[in-house]
């Protein structure tokens, strides 16, 4: 990244809403240390949303979705196991969210960037009827051979599965990855049966700790996130696929507590804000530091001494709507006017 290009990307219109008011907010070295690489992190004034411009180049998004990036829920070890024990009863959880809140009668649900399907396999086990779709090779076959999902290996934009197909579409923390969310809710939403339901679940970037955090916020996660999404943005993506926001007032406690402990985390953490992230990931490339490791101890104890302070935050910011996610359900455009 040099001056040249940063001034260029700062007259870029913003690619969420087309708004014309955008900055230079920070740059950023890759969150996730696959790359050495710094990005820059462009904001809008007018949705409140940002951008990662320039885009990475094609080898280096080659090395951001490595095996590792999906093949690291399923590690050995106890911290590991433990972790996925409990996620596994997170995803059991959210069966009966999408009942009470997003679908109540939803029989078949597709999941777009199903990574290792644990989601799709705790709607199965709830008896709905489920297809994955997965463009990385690595999850794809995660998903299939792990919990014998049927899940299709092809980016989103080349699959045409037919008018009608599913009562529900989800989009688990996968649209602010993607290069053209509207092109791609608008190519899924021609799947939808009369009535259906797209749920998109991003990181909530105009959210208190969003604000206070900055360049360490857990979630920024730069340059896989291309984009960084508000309500107001996601209105306006909808709008642009024909779609419009049915819910945007959800939430889901995984989504928001454990960044707030891992924000906190972040300020005790020096130079790399995700260092307890990554070794209770078990990352290989941290996994042999016992330096690390005991640095990392330390402040999850911190964390825990003050635990019921972070709960405190996280309860405001849950009673603000400015947590550190979003959930917004959408339905066609022609439906809404159908049933008007
Ligand atoms: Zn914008």
């Amino acid at each position: 990244m040099n001056n040249e290009q940063t001034n260029a990307a700062s007259l870029r219109p913003c690619p969420i809403c087309k708004g014309d008011e955008t900055r230079l907010l920070f740059a950023v070295r890759d969150t996730d240390r696959r790359t050495d690489l710094q990005f820059a992190l462009h904001g809008c004034r007018v949705c409140g949303g940002g951008f990662v411009w320039p885009r990475p180049a094609a080898d280096i998004l080659a090395q951001l979705y490595d095996d590792e990036f999906f093949s690291k829920q399923s590690r050995r070890g106890l911290l590991a196991s433990c972790f996925g024990r409990f996620e596994d009863a997170l995803f059991r959880r959210r069966v009966g969210f999408i009942d009470r809140h997003v679908h109540p009668r939803c029989r078949r649900v597709l999941d777009v960037g199903c990574g290792n399907g644990k989601f799709l396999r705790a709607m199965r086990d709830g008896g709905r009827e489920v297809l994955g779709i997965e463009p990385s090779p690595a999850g794809a076959v995660r998903a299939r051979e792990d919990h014998g999902l049927e899940v299709m290996g092809l980016p989103v934009l080349e699959v045409d599965l037919g008018p009608s197909r599913f009562d529900l579409i989800t989009f688990w923390h996968v649209l602010e990855h993607i290069d053209d969310p509207a092109a791609y809710l608008r190519h899924v939403a021609r799947w939808l049966a009369p009535g259906g339901r797209i749920l998109i679940a991003v990181p909530n970037f105009a959210g208190i700790e969003a604000r206070w955090f900055k360049r360490r916020w857990a979630f920024l996660d730069i340059p896989r996130h291309l984009y960084q999404f508000t309500r107001r943005g996601l209105s306006q993506i909808a709008t642009q696929a024909s779609m419009r926001v049915v819910r945007d007032d959800l939430r889901l406690a995984e989504y928001s507590f454990p960044i707030t402990v891992l924000n906190f985390c972040s300020v005790l953490s020096g130079d790399d804000p995700l260092l307890v992230y990554h070794l209770v990931k078990r990352q290989r490339q941290y996994a042999a530091r016992r330096r690390k490791q005991i640095q990392a101890l330390l402040i999850l104890g911190c964390a825990a001494a003050l635990s019921p302070a972070l709960l405190l935050i996280n309860f405001v910011t849950e009673l603000c709507h400015s947590a550190n996610g979003l959930i917004v359900v959408l339905e066609r455009q022609e439906d809404s006017h159908a049933t008007d």
